[in-house]
């Protein structure tokens, strides 16, 4: 059973704009413990301490969209580009079956097994039961490939980030 919660934290200069950083983990189900949320801010927090940063915790599995930056899909397996029409008929199915909770589909072009979440997207898109997302982030490569490795480190699951532009 998973959990509704958000922690935000926004300091008064920060400045906003449509770029958001999203930290996300590999695992559509994953879930921290509430040491593990608050210690993730806390971390992001002294990273980005003028940006606003918000955590959220849903109760079923959500698509995460990179904004502007979603564009194309390609399958993982053959590398065929999935036809937006076929791909939204299966997120239709996935959400209106599970929720999101399974993500099963088999690729039309080479009918392999796979999920929607394990497709190639453009834009980095994803699937998870929690984000972080850091609003008007300076870009910064290493710092952002640390903060991936400690937030492995505190919540023990693999984790990834991308930008989003709304
Ligand atoms: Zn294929």
């Amino acid at each position: 059973m998973k959990r509704i919660q958000t922690i935000s934290i926004s300091p008064e200069n920060a400045v906003f704009s449509s770029h958001d950083l999203i930290f996300l983990p590999i695992d559509p189900n994953f879930q921290p413990t509430d040491e593990q949320f608050k210690q993730s801010m806390a971390l992001l927090e002294s990273d980005y301490p003028d940006s606003e940063i918000i955590g959220d915790c849903f109760e079923h599995t959500q698509f995460i969209d990179a904004g502007q930056y979603f564009d194309t899909i390609h399958c993982p397996y053959c590398n065929t580009e999935i036809p937006l029409e076929i791909w939204q008929n299966w997120m239709t199915i996935s959400f209106k079956n599970t929720q999101f909770e399974n993500l099963e589909i088999t690729t039309s072009c080479c009918s392999k097994q796979s999920q929607l979440s394990s497709l190639n997207y453009s834009g980095e898109d994803g699937f998870s039961s929690f984000v972080i997302r850091v609003n008007n982030p300076e870009p910064n490569d290493a710092m952002e490939k640390e903060i991936v490795e400690d937030l492995v480190e505190i919540n023990q699951t693999q984790f990834r980030c991308f930008y989003r532009m709304s």
